[in-house]
C-alpha cells in the first residue's frame, strides 16, 4: 500500500489531506484547506482539502476520462466483483486505523466502530460483489419477426455526496453498488467527517480499482457540494443527508434533468403497546434512540407507549438511563460519545430548551457535558409534549427522546405517521396479528418489530415521504444504479 503520508504530506496526525483525482493525490487548486476537530476534545488534529468548483470540474473530467477511454468499462462483471472482495478485505484488514479515523473525527466509540462500522462496510463491498456478477437483462417476444432484448447499463459519472453521521458505511452503501454497476465515481464526504474516506480511497486504488474510477473531493457542502450537484457531466446523483439540502440536491438534478437517489432525514417512532414485557421494550427504546448518540437517521425518537403503562415506562426510563456511560470515545466502556460537532450539539440544547417552553417533562438528561472539552449531551427523555409540538414533530439528531402516551392501536398509528418523515418505524408487542397489521400500515420505508436498528446489504433501504426515495442496499440497489437499455435486431432475411 502506499504511505498514507501520501494522503497527509506535512507529517503531523492527519494534517494535509489531499484530494484524490485521477488515481494521484494532489492539494485543492486554492491551497486553502479545513481544520479537523476532535469532538472529544474540541482540538484540531488534523487539516484535510478545502476543493472549490475548479478541484470538482478535474475531478468529474478524470472520472469522465475513466469511463470513456479507461480499461473499466472493460471490465466483465466478474472483473468487478473481484476488485469489490478485495476491497473487503482491505476494509477489514485496516479495520483498525478505518475505526480509529473515525472516532477521531465523529467521536464513534471506538470499540463499537471497529466492531459494527468496519463490518458494515466490509459486508456491503463483499455483498456488491455478488451483484457485479448478477447483472443481467431480459428477453422480450414481439410482434414482429425480430429478437429483442433489455441491457442493464451502467449511468456512467455518479455524484455521491455523503452525511458526517455514519462517514464509512454510508459511503460504502453508496461506492459499492455504483462500482459493482460499472459507474465511475466523484464523492464528495461531509466537511467534519472525511478521514475515513481518505484511507478509503487509498485502499481502493490498493486493491487495483483504475485511475480516475473513484475520486475524492473534500470541502464544504455549499462549494464543493454545490459544485458537484450542478455540474453538467454529471450522470446520476446520490445523496445522503438531511431533507433540507436534500431539496436543493433534488433541485439541481431536476435542472440538469439526471436521477437521483435520496436518503434523507428520519424522525421514527417506536410504539409500545401494553402487552409487552416492559423489561424488554425498554431496553430496546434506550438502544434505538442513544446509538450514535442519536446522530442516526434512524433513531427511534419518538416512544409512543400505551396509556396503562406510561408512567412505569417512564420510571423504567429514569431508572435505566443515568446507568449508560457517557464519555471518551476510546474508552471501551463507553456507551455514548460526544456529538460529532459543537454546532449539532448546540442545535440539541435549542430543542431541548423548547421542549421546556412547551410544557415538556425532563425525565432524565437535559444537559451539556464539556468533560475534556468535548461536546457531550446526556441521554434525555422529555415526556407531556404535544403532537404538535416542534420538539417531536422535527427532526432533532441528538440523545433526545419524546414519550407520548395513547390510548388506541388506530391512535398510535395516526401519531406514530404524522411527521414528515418515514425512514424507520418500530412497534413492540407479543400480539402477532397486531404486529403484522400494524406494520403494514406504517409509513416508513423500514418497519422493526420488536427489536431496532438490525439492518443487512442484501435489505433495500431508503424512505418514503420526506425521507426520500430510491433504494440502496439489497438487489433493489441496481435499479438505482443502471438504466435499461432496449436492443432489437431484424429477424428478416
Ligand atoms: P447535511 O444535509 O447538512 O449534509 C450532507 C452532505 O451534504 C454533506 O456532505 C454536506 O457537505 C453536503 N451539502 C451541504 N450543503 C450542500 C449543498 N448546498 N449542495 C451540495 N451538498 C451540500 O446533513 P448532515 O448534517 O451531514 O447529516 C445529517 C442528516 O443526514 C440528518 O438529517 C440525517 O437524518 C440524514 N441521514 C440520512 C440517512 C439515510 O440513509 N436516510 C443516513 C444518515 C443521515
Amino acid at each position: 500500500m502506499t504511505e498514507t503520508s501520501t494522503i497527509f504530506p506535512a507529517g503531523r496526525l492527519f494534517a494535509g489531506g489531499r484530494l484524490f483525482i485521477g488515481g494521484q493525490w494532489r492539494d485543492s487548486a486554492s491551497g486553502r484547506s479545513l481544520e479537523v476537530i476532535d469532538p472529544s476534545t474540541g482540538s484540531a488534529i488534523g487539516s484535510i482539502a478545502d476543493a472549490d468548483a475548479s478541484d470538482v470540474s478535474d475531478a468529474v473530467a478524470a472520472a469522465r476520462h475513466a469511463f470513456d477511454d479507461g480499461p473499466w468499462r472493460g471490465w466483465t462483471g466478474r472483473d468487478r466483483s473481484e476488485v469489490l472482495v478485495k476491497i473487503a478485505e482491505l476494509v477489514r484488514e485496516h479495520g483498525d486505523e478505518l475505526a480509529e479515523r473515525e472516532s477521531r473525527d465523529v467521536g464513534k466509540p471506538l470499540a463499537a466502530c471497529r466492531r459494527g462500522d468496519i463490518n458494515s462496510v466490509a459486508n456491503q463491498f463483499a455483498y456488491c460483489a455478488s451483484l457485479a456478477q448478477s447483472l443481467h437483462g431480459s428477453t422480450r417476444e414481439l410482434q414482429t419477426a425480430a429478437f429483442a432484448h433489455t441491457r442493464r447499463e451502467p449511468y456512467g459519472v455518479v455524484g455521491a455526496i455523503t452525511p458526517f453521521n455514519f462517514p464509512l458505511v454510508l459511503s460504502g452503501t453508496k461506492i459499492a453498488p455504483a462500482l459493482a454497476a460499472g459507474n465511475v465515481i466523484v464523492h464528495k464526504p461531509a466537511e467534519e467527517a472525511s478521514l475515513s474516506a481518505l484511507l478509503m480511497a487509498q485502499l481502493m486504488a490498493d486493491a487495483g480499482l483504475p485511475d480516475g474510477v473513484y475520486n475524492l473531493v473534500t470541502g464544504l457542502g455549499s462549494v464543493a457540494g454545490n459544485a458537484l450537484i450542478t455540474h453538467p457531466g454529471i450522470d446520476k446523483l446520490t445523496f445522503t443527508g438531511s431533507s433540507r439540502t436534500g431539496k436543493r440536491v433534488a433541485a439541481a438534478a431536476a435542472e440538469n434533468l439526471i436521477p437521483v437517489t435520496m436518503e434523507l432525514g428520519g424522525n421514527a417512532s417506536n410504539i409500545i403497546f401494553d402487552d409487552v414485557d416492559i423489561d424488554r421494550a425498554v431496553g430496546t427504546a434506550i438502544s434505538g434512540f442513544v446509538f450514535n448518540s442519536g446522530q442516526y437517521c434512524m433513531a427511534g425518537t419518538r416512544l409512543l407507549v400505551a396509556r396503562s403503562i406510561y408512567e412505569r415506562v417512564l420510571a423504567e426510563l429514569a431508572e435505566r438511563i443515568p446507568h449508560l456511560v457517557v464519555g471518551d470515545p476510546r474508552d471501551p466502556a463507553t456507551d455514548l460519545g460526544p456529538m460529532a460537532a459543537e454546532r449539532h450539539r448546540a442545535n440539541v440544547e435549542r430543542y431541548v430548551q423548547l421542549a421546556r417552553e412547551d410544557g415538556g417533562r425532563v425525565v432524565v438528561g437535559g444537559e451539556a457535558r464539556n468533560d475534556g472539552g468535548g461536546f457531550y449531551y446526556l441521554p434525555t427523555v422529555i415526556a407531556d409534549l404535544r403532537n404538535d409540538s416542534r420538539v417531536v414533530q422535527e427532526e432533532i439528531f441528538g440523545p433526545v427522546l419524546t414519550v407520548q402516551p395513547f390510548d388506541t392501536e388506530a391512535e398510535a398509528i395516526s401519531m406514530a405517521n404524522s411527521t414528515v418523515y418515514g425512514l424507520a418505524s418500530g412497534l413492540q408487542t407479543r400480539d402477532l396479528v397486531r404486529a403484522h397489521r400494524v406494520a403494514a400500515k406504517l409509513d416508513a420505508g423500514m418497519v422493526w418489530i420488536n427489536t431496532w436498528s438490525k439492518n443487512d446489504a442484501s435489505l433495500p433501504f431508503g424512505g418514503v415521504k420526506q425521507s426520500g426515495y430510491g433504494r440502496e442496499s439489497g438487489p433493489e440497489v441496481l435499479e438505482s444504479y443502471t438504466r435499461i437499455k432496449s436492443v432489437v435486431m431484424s429477424l428478416e432475411d
